[in-house]
């Protein structure tokens, strides 16, 4: 076990962002300075930036077991999901209006089916377990003849929790309904097999995978009625215009395929660290509470409630230590409301105040664990010795 070392800034926020790989920083470097060219057009810097673009997808559809047509290349996460819930809402308008989702999926899947509510869609936000688990039998029973599109997200980004997407998937099968997942934590983390998992579309991010910001892309299955929502230049087969960021997607593509190679060896060395920090956080601190799946969750995600402590104090104090971690979501953190997913598990409005999220990358050490430990046990003792909130 090696110790952090003396003065490090030690990062253990990765399901806000991971830091870019050198090797993908030089793919992206290139790019920019020699491959400059626009995909649309025939001449050879043109036909250079295609050449790109077209192995990029073949490499993104690689790791999904999808074919290089499904592979539509987006400029975020968020916009994947954006497009996967109007485009199908669109798309299938005529056959009817009703969307099931879930109570604690990611702003940017929430907030587009808020606002189909507005345009008339009803949606149903299905409840979620102590461990933020939607239960299949309750999708079955909130299907009607109007039901067009189900999202469930394939991992939750607060609590790790992983749903079970190849059970709603068999039993979404015969059914004419779209099937979304929002795997922008999963993807390069665990398997996201598009086959196995029964989806007609998924989402990803670059910059959650050691990839760039700014670049996502949308698995859409063959044959899968879904409109385009940003008109223009006619690009990614029309279903996406706009001049393709070349260096951003062969930065995605990089990244991706170095992880599709090194997701066992990095989920192995990722979990057991988790384990590591669980098992410290439970052994040193009284008054805690473990948040999220005990076995189906991400590998490096630890998410707990102190009793009695606030966790943007929590927060901050590490900060101060050089350590970052998060309270909740990085989305929610400037409002004071706390996070819609730990209240829809059913914690109190008190235990998802004082939730810290932990979410380790392979990059980080034993030793890191270690000096987290040491000095949030510290922070927690003497926030709990200020706290108004502490009892006796
Ligand atoms: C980060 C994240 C997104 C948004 O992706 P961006 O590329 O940051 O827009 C969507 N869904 C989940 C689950 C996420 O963790």
């Amino acid at each position: 076990m090696t110790a952090a070392k003396t003065g490090e800034y030690i990062y253990f926020d990765h399901a806000a962002t991971t830091p870019v790989l050198p090797e993908v920083a030089q793919v992206m470097n290139k790019c920019f300075l020699k491959y400059f060219g626009n995909a649309s057009e025939p001449h050879l810097p043109g036909r250079q930036a295609k050449k790109i673009l077209e192995q990029s997808r073949h490499e993104i559809a690689s790791v999904l077991g999808a074919s290089d047509a499904e592979i539509v290349f987006t400029g975020s996460g968020t916009e994947s999901d954006n497009m996967a819930i109007f485009g199908a809402a669109q798309a299938n308008r005529k056959k009817g209006n009703h969307i099931i989702t879930t109570s604690v999926e990611h702003p940017a899947v929430a907030m587009p089916c808020k606002m189909l509510e507005k345009q008339g869609f009803k949606v149903t936000y299905l409840p979620v377990d102590r461990y933020g688990m939607v239960c299949p039998d309750d999708l079955k029973k909130a299907i009607t003849n109007k039901t067009i599109l189900v999202s469930v997200m394939h991992a939750n980004n607060i609590v790790g929790t992983i749903q079970p997407i190849e059970e709603i998937g068999s039993l979404l099968k015969d059914k004419d309904i779209l099937f979304h997942t929002d795997a922008v934590q999963t993807f390069c983390s665990i398997k996201t097999d598009v086959k196995c998992l029964g989806v007609d579309l998924l989402s990803l991010s670059g910059h959650k995978i050691y990839g760039p910001k700014g670049v996502g892309a949308l698995y859409i299955r063959k044959k899968t009625r879904i409109k385009p929502y940003i008109f223009g230049g006619g690009q990614e087969r029309g279903r996406r215009s706009g001049t393709e960021n070349t260096a951003g997607i062969a930065g995605l593509a990089k990244a991706a395929s170095i992880a599709g190679k090194a997701m066992g060896q990095r989920a192995e060395h990722v979990s057991a660290m988790r384990q590591y920090l669980k098992k410290g956080i439970i052994d040193s601190i009284d008054d805690v509470i473990f948040n999220g799946h005990p076995e189906k969750r991400l590998p490096g995600n630890c998410n707990f409630s102190f009793r009695f402590v606030e966790g943007e104090a929590m927060v901050l104090r590490l900060d101060a230590a050089k350590i970052a971690v998060s309270s909740g979501s990085a989305c929610s953190s400037s409002s004071v409301k706390p996070s819609h997913a730990l209240v829809a598990m059913g914690l109190s409005p008190q235990e998802a105040y004082g939730s810290l999220r932990i979410t380790l990358g392979y990059e980080n050490t034993f030793g890191q664990v270690d000096y987290f430990l040491e000095n949030l046990e510290r922070i927690i003792k003497d926030l709990r010795m200020i706290s108004p909130l502490k009892k006796g």
